[in-house]
């Protein structure tokens, strides 16, 4: 695990680093506020911070505020290690939301006690949010999660002026398959229709299930050209291939709604859309892609 030391003396800090490394962790170093507040704003930034007070630039108490006032964001484990040792400095260190104060000098053996309960609740934290965002079975993106992601690219679209693309996709006849060969392997087939679409998709691009057998795709496009082939391909790709289960290699086809957004559009205009458009792709024989060009 990463841990950042944000302090300015440059022996602690060295001595804070070299403590870190013998317990197995990867420390970095930062000795000025300004920069560590960049670093922390950028996207894969550490999570656990042992962060000094008096710092050039930016104290460490105003890093704390700006840090938990970041929204969108999953909140790192901050450690005040820091010479005020008198009662009110503690105080308005974890007022502010400092998750641990201690004092300098500390003996090592209490700070790589500190820090391994701080690891622990970090763990906790991030298995909690994995469960909160994942579905159980797929292990793809929930609703919930799959809508803020809607909801990110629709604004990054206007903001860009970059165009989107989103799809609904529903199991055709999916519970023939689970009254032929019970729920277990509709399950099993839950799970290779997912495998099966996550082999074709983009980094950029996102995957979650809606609920049931029904699916959201959204894809940010550099051009209008692009899209449709995309989800033509994927169609084929499924319907062309079998999903192998307990029962066999099982066939599927899937039927796609599908609508082009560039940011202006609402969350909800957007998934009236695509449902709206499934259901025409139902209407017209399954198996196929319905769109519309815009909303
Ligand atoms: P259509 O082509 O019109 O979409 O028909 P369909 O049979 O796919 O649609 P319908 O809504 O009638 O049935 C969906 C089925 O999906 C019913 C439900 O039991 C099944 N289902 C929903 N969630 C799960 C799941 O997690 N596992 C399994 N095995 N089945 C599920
Ligand atoms: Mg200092
Ligand atoms: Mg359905
Ligand atoms: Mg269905």
């Amino acid at each position: 695990m990463k841990i950042f030391i944000v302090e300015d003396d440059y022996s602690y800090r060295n001595m804070l680093f070299k403590l870190l490394l013998g317990w197995g962790y990867e420390p970095m170093a930062c000795d000025d506020g300004i920069e560590a507040w960049r670093i922390l704003q950028q996207k894969d930034a550490p999570k656990f911070i042992l962060l000094d007070w008096n710092l050039p630039g930016i104290t460490g108490l105003e890093l704390i505020k700006n840090i938990r006032n970041m929204k969108d964001h999953s909140p790192p484990y901050i450690i005040m290690v820091t010479g005020k040792s008198e009662k009110e400095s503690l105080v308005s260190g974890l007022d502010a939301g400092a998750n641990d104060y201690i004092f300098k000098p500390c003996q090592n053996e209490v700070l790589r006690a500190r820090i391994n309960n701080g690891r622990r609740m970090l763990e906790l934290q991030e298995s909690l949010e994995h469960e909160s965002s994942h579905d159980p079975l797929t292990g793809i993106l929930n609703r919930r999660a799959i809508a803020a992601v809607l909801n990110k690219e629709l604004s990054r679209a206007k903001r860009k002026q970059e165009g989107l693309i989103v799809g609904f996709c529903d199991l055709d006849n999916f519970k023939k398959i689970n009254d032929e060969h019970g729920h277990q392997v509709g399950d099993e087939v839950l799970c290779g229709f997912v495998h099966m679409v996550e082999d074709s998709l983009r980094s950029y691009d996102t995957f979650g299930r809606w609920g049931g057998e029904e699916f959201l795709l959204v894809m940010p496009l550099f051009s209008r050209d692009d899209g449709l082939p995309l989800f033509e391909r994927l169609r084929n790709k499924i319907a062309e291939g079998s999903i192998v289960t307990s029962a066999g290699a099982l066939k599927i086809t899937i039927s796609i709604g599908v609508v082009f957004a560039d940011g202006h559009e609402t969350e909800n205009e957007v998934l009236e859309a695509v449902d709206r458009n499934m259901y025409e792709a139902k209407k017209a024989g399954r198996n196929r892609v319905c769109y519309t060009e815009t909303i």
